[in-house]
C-alpha cells in the first residue's frame, strides 16, 4: 500500500471509530481529502484509494491540476477564501465553496454558475472563535445572510463551516465545535435543506467528529506537513 493509500486508511479508521464512540451512524461523516500545496501524482495516488472529495485553497495551484485530473471523477470543494475579482472560476469549475462570508460573493457566484451545472453547493463559514484575523461571519450575524443566501438560484446553501482558534485542547475544540452544532440545528429551521456541518481538521477530528461533523477537511494526516511556502492567488 502507498503511504498515501496508508494513510487514508487510518484517517477512515479514526472517523470511523470516532463515529462509533460518540453514538453516530457508520458512514455519517464524510472525508474530504485537502490537497492544497501537494503534486497532481499526490491526488493521483489519493484517489486510486478510492478518494473522491479533494480541497484546494489557492486557484493558481488547484487549477492547473484541476485541468491535469479532468478525466476523473472528483468533486472539487474550494475552502480558501475567495476575493470577488476571483469568483469566476470557482463558479464555473467547482462543486462546492466552503468559505462563505460575504452576500457580494454569495451573489457573484450565483451570477456567474453556468446554468448547465448544478447550483454551487456552498457553506457559510462561521467564526467561531471570535478571532479578529480569521474570516468567517459572527454567529449573530449567520441568521440574516442566511436568509438571503436561501434566495440565491445558482447556489445550493449545504451547511456551515468553521476554523476554530489554533492550539486549542480538546476542551476547547469541543466546546466550540458544540456551539457550531447549536447554530447548525437554529439555522436549520430557516434552511431545512442544511445537511452538512463542514468541521475539523487532522489536529481535531475526532472533537469535531464528536459534536456532529459530517465532513471533515484533512491534509497533513494524508499529505504530510505542507514545507513549501503558501502561492499566491
Ligand atoms: C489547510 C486546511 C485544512 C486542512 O488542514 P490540516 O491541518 O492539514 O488537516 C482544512 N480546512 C481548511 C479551510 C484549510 O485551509
Amino acid at each position: 500500500m502507498s503511504s498515501i493509500a496508508s494513510n487514508i486508511a487510518s484517517t477512515l479508521n479514526l472517523i470511523r471509530d470516532a463515529e462509533q464512540r460518540s453514538g453516530r451512524a457508520a458512514g455519517s461523516v464524510g472525508l474530504l481529502a485537502v490537497s492544497k500545496t501537494k503534486p497532481v501524482e499526490m491526488l493521483r495516488e489519493a484517489y486510486e484509494a478510492g478518494q473522491r472529495d479533494f480541497g484546494e485553497n489557492y486557484l493558481q495551484d488547484a487549477l492547473p491540476k484541476m485541468e491535469q485530473l479532468s478525466e476523473l471523477e472528483i468533486c472539487w470543494h474550494f475552502i480558501g477564501p475567495l476575493q470577488s475579482n476571483k469568483t469566476r472560476a470557482v463558479a464555473e469549475k467547482f462543486d462546492w465553496f466552503h468559505a462563505l462570508d460575504r452576500l457580494k460573493i454569495a451573489r457573484r457566484l450565483s451570477e456567474q454558475r453556468p446554468t448547465d451545472k448544478a447550483p454551487l453547493n456552498v457553506c457559510l463559514q462561521i467564526n467561531i472563535s471570535d478571532e479578529q484575523s480569521k474570516s468567517g461571519v459572527a454567529p449573530d450575524e449567520a441568521a440574516a445572510l442566511v436568509a438571503e443566501l436561501i434566495k440565491l438560484p445558482g447556489l445550493q446553501l449545504r451547511g456551515l463551516m468553521a476554523i476554530p482558534a489554533a492550539g486549542l485542547d480538546q476542551a476547547g475544540q469541543l466546546e466550540a465545535f458544540a456551539r457550531m452544532r447549536q447554530l447548525f440545528e437554529q439555522l436549520q429551521a430557516l434552511a431545512p435543506q442544511m445537511d452538512t456541518l463542514s468541521m475539523g481538521m487532522s489536529g481535531d477530528l475526532v472533537s469535531a467528529v464528536a459534536e456532529g461533523s459530517t465532513l471533515v477537511r484533512i491534509g497533513t494526516a494524508i499529505f504530510g506537513a505542507r514545507d513549501y511556502a503558501r502561492p499566491q492567488d
